[in-house]
């Protein structure tokens, strides 16, 4: 961008040592933080401090609601006004103390004065801009007084400046323009009654040649202090404010945004110009015709760096920052008629300049069949009509076929010193668009390659602004997983999630950022990635469970990857299974719903993972933690056979048969297993077979046989009778069976056999769940405690099969297969693990 030409030229007094500090608005609220910047200041070794101050808080937009609603009429001005003055009294108490009484009675002075203006206004009924911008920068005056009240109180030899005495610039089209000269001779003269080593000045606030009370513009602050700096002939320009520093994008729509170190003046007058709010842009001239570096920091952490501004920055990528500039418009000359004549552009640009109307962003392709330039919304329409009178000869001739006007339009631009020369920057902002759906309606870039701009509906802007923004910050292998149902094995895997990402970061470069948790009953959504005590944020999250929202939630940073981990045992959940891998969103789960339930829900799964490449993965589903589902994929992937499946699939059943000598009746098993937590709460959901036969469907499906649970032939242990008995009851009632399996259990010894719940499928038979007598010396007949047991029959392995055993249930080991899907997804999409 441009600057005016002028010199600044350093005041006569220039000490070493001098540093100008800018506080904006954020950082004086109120009396607290007034104390806090006066601590903060009186904390620093400089010769000369000077310092700049906004008004407090939202009283600009007050002071102007306050004017336009006594010009309109309405009395509503005289509460604003009674708050506005209780607000600066209150601080002067809260600040001074006792010693608040000077401070007062000049603030009631001021306040009256303001009250004759605003009566005034209401008489004549409009808003004239010289009385505005008299009220708008009162703010600045009374704070800077505030605070230079406060500090004299302290005891520091302090002076007040009120730059509406010394500052003198002119409004040009391209801004303020500071007159040097007499602002360095004004200054001068004011430091000769005000020698003093503190000075506290308004920012915001100055005077036009004519005298007249005028401002810098909206967050005109920031100049201020910069043109202090460069008449006091500082060392330093510190702008404090909210933030660290200035960061790579907006945290405001981008919460990743990261915090930069260092900027050179042209990158920061880039994204100052297209919409940074943490600078403004006309702070830099000043300070970069004079080198002076510019350090924006946060005046609630000031022991951090900031971000220094100077001459050269650090290249550490190509893209430093990324702005969004709102409310605009495009407007596009299109016709046959403007191939290869000469001076068309001249000609828009002359008119647009006619009419004036300033113009953000050029485009022309290199048929020159249209011209596209990006205006300000509000100078729209005056731009299309220059447009349509400097061509109405050539519209009525045809040979300028429309000129079109679309509103509504922000201009998304990625700056950066270091895009310079380097190939690959524009593909990486475009494909990070395409990716999130955002269409382009113009491009730009300025042959400094500095700066590629792109005009995109104002509708999308925040989700293409996170969208850049994970394509240039994030990396390719970032995912934002959500996970549901943070039961036994949910809490499990959620604990082993975090404990692992920052090793996964560093040994993989796999960035799994939990975004969000939802129980059965609340959510808990994280603007960032989610770390620490997931239990107590999400017991103390008022959200209530949406899982619509949660989704949402989860796209809407637009990272490179989503991934839900179902750890419920919801059928509901499983139902949209199918609209999250349509939408590209890959499924994680140990929910056996899925893979068991209704054979049309489960093709229609599978059938959108196949479309949209994402992935559904449930090796946890089978043997928790066992690589049962992968062995299987892998026979078949690879073009074995299965002959057949036979296991013990159930741990609790294991367990129980295992221990079943006779020596205990079978009840009491039961009954201590269920104190060992070896059971579900309801020990029927073990014994009546039905989640055995839940996993044999899965395998069958994975083996290529699509049956469903109706085909399973289940034996339950669990009595008719008893089914629908209390828990209690039942386990009461239990011992009704002990004599029936006793008598079973003879049975098969006689035989050199030994009792085992069993699953089966093969080509011949029904599939089937139930008990079995197997050989003594039956691998299934040797297995420890809970162990589960997979034996495969292949072609290949036909003679001596496939087995994969060890240990079936409990959260941690479940909660690792989950987590070894995940990563098995990550790897999918290129991680190397
Ligand atoms: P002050 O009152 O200190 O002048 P502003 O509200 O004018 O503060 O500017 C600071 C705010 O600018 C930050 O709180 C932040 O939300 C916003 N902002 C917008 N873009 C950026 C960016 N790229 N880097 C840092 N802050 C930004
Ligand atoms: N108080 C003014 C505004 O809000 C100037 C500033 O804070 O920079 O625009
Ligand atoms: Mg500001």
């Amino acid at each position: 961008m441009e600057f005016p030409e002028a010199q600044p030229e350093p005041g006569p007094q220039a000490v070493p040592g001098t540093v100008v500090h800018k506080f904006g608005g954020t950082s004086v609220a109120d009396a607290e933080r007034y104390r806090h910047v006066a601590q903060l200041l009186l904390a620093r070794e400089e010769s000369v401090q000077v310092t700049v101050v906004s008004a407090m808080k939202g009283v600009t937009d007050a002071l102007i609601a306050m004017a336009e609603a006594a010009a309109s009429g309405s009395a509503d001005w005289r509460e604003l006004w009674h708050e506005l003055r209780g607000r600066h009294r209150g601080a002067a108490v809260a600040l001074l103390g006792e010693a608040a009484g000077p401070t007062l009675e000049w603030l009631d002075q001021r306040f009256d004065h303001l009250a004759q203006i605003l009566a005034a206004l209401a008489v004549i009924g409009e808003l004239p801009n010289e009385v505005l911008e008299r009220v708008q920068g009162l703010g600045e005056v009374y704070s800077a007084h505030l605070l230079g009240h406060h500090l004299q109180a302290l005891g520091e030899d302090c002076a007040v400046l009120d730059a509406r005495d010394v500052l003198v610039v002119e409004r040009n089209e391209l801004g303020v323009a500071v007159d040097w000269a007499l602002s360095a001779a004004r200054l001068a003269e004011w430091r000769g009654g005000h020698p003093q080593p503190r000075v506290v000045a308004t920012g915001f606030v100055a005077r036009n040649h004519g005298g007249h009370i005028t401002t810098l513009g909206r967050n005109g602050s920031d100049y201020s202090g910069a043109i202090f700096a460069a008449l006091f002939g500082a060392d330093e320009l510190h702008i404090w404010t909210d933030v660290d520093g200035v960061l790579s994008a907006d945290p405001r729509v981008v919460p990743e945004a990261v915090q930069l170190e260092t900027l050179s003046y042209d990158e920061a007058c880039e994204l100052a110009y297209f919409g940074a709010k943490v600078v403004h842009p006309q702070t830099m001239y000043p300070a970069i015709e004079r080198g002076l570096p510019i350090i924006i920091r946060n005046t609630f952490q000031p022991d951090h760096p900031g971000t220094r501004i100077t001459a050269s920055s650090e290249v550490s990528g190509p893209i430093k920052g990324l702005t969004l500039s709102p409310d605009l418009a495009v407007l596009n000359l299109e016709g046959t008629g403007l191939i290869g004549v000469p001076g068309t552009a001249e000609r828009v640009f002359s008119a647009l300049r006619n009419a004036r109307v300033s113009v953000v962003m050029i485009s022309q392709g290199s048929s020159e069949h249209s011209i596209c330039c990006v205006v300000r919304q509000g100078e729209s329409e005056r731009a299309r009509d220059a447009l349509l009178s400097a061509f109405a000869h050539e519209l009525g001739q045809g040979q300028v076929h429309r000129v079109q006007l679309t509103t509504g339009i922000s201009v998304l631009a990625a700056v950066g010193d270091g895009m310079a020369g380097q190939p690959g920057v524009a593909a990486r902002l475009f494909e990070s668009l395409g990716r999130a759906q955002v269409n382009i309606l113009a491009i730009a870039q300025g042959s400094s390659e500095r700066n590629i701009s792109v005009a995109i509906d104002s509708q999308h802007a925040a989700k293409a602004l996170r969208a850049a923004h994970a394509g240039f910050w994030l990396s390719p292998q970032t995912f934002a997983v959500g996970v549901i149902g943070p039961g036994n094995v949910g809490a499990a895997f959620l604990d082993q999630l975090l404990e692992a990402r920052q090793q996964l970061l560093g040994k993989a470069n796999v960035d799994l950022r939990l975004r969000a948790i939802a129980s059965s009953r609340r959510m808990l959504l994280g603007a960032r990635a989610l770390s620490g005590d997931w239990r107590a944020a999400l017991a103390g999250s008022p959200e209530a469970v949406d899982l619509e929202r949660f989704t949402e939630h989860l796209l809407s940073a637009h990272l490179p990857h989503v991934v839900i981990v179902d750890c419920s045992g919801s059928a509901a959940v499983a139902d949209r299974y199918e609209g999250w891998l349509a939408a590209g969103i890959h499924v994680v789960t140990p929910n056996k719903q899925a893979g068991s339930g209704p054979l049309p829900r489960f093709r229609a799964i599978r059938a959108a993972a196949a479309a949209s490449g994402a992935r559904f993965r449930y090796e946890a589903t089978v043997g928790a933690g066992l690589p049962v589902i992968t062995t299987l994929r892998d026979l078949v992937d690879t073009g074995d056979k299965v002959t057949s499946i036979e296991g013990i699939f159930s741990g609790t059943l294991a367990w129980l048969f295992n221990k079943y000598d006779g020596s205990v009746p079978f009840s009491q098993l039961v009954a201590q297993a269920r104190s060992m937590g070896y059971t579900e709460p309801d020990p029927r959901d073990d014994l009546s077979g039905v989640d055995v036969a839940r996993k044999l469907v899965i395998l069958a499906r994975e083996a290529g046989r699509e049956i469903g649970l109706e085909d399973v032939a289940v034996e339950s242990l669990v009595p008719a009778s008893l089914g629908q008995a209390s828990v209690e009851e039942f386990m009461a009632r239990l011992h009704e069976v002990d004599a029936a399996l006793a008598l079973r259990l003879r049975d098969a010894r006689a035989r050199g056999c030994v009792l085992r719940y069993v699953a089966r499928l093969s080509r011949d038979l029904q599939p089937s769940v139930g008990l079995v007598e197997m050989p003594a010396d039956h691998a299934f007949a040797n297995l420890r405690l809970t162990d589960n047991v997979v034996q495969f029959t292949t072609r290949r392995y036909s003679e001596n099969p496939l087995v994969v055993q060890g240990p079936g249930a409990g959260p941690e080991v479940t909660a690792a297969g989950v987590f070894s899907d995940l990563l098995r997804v990550a790897a999918g999409e290129g991680a190397r693990l």
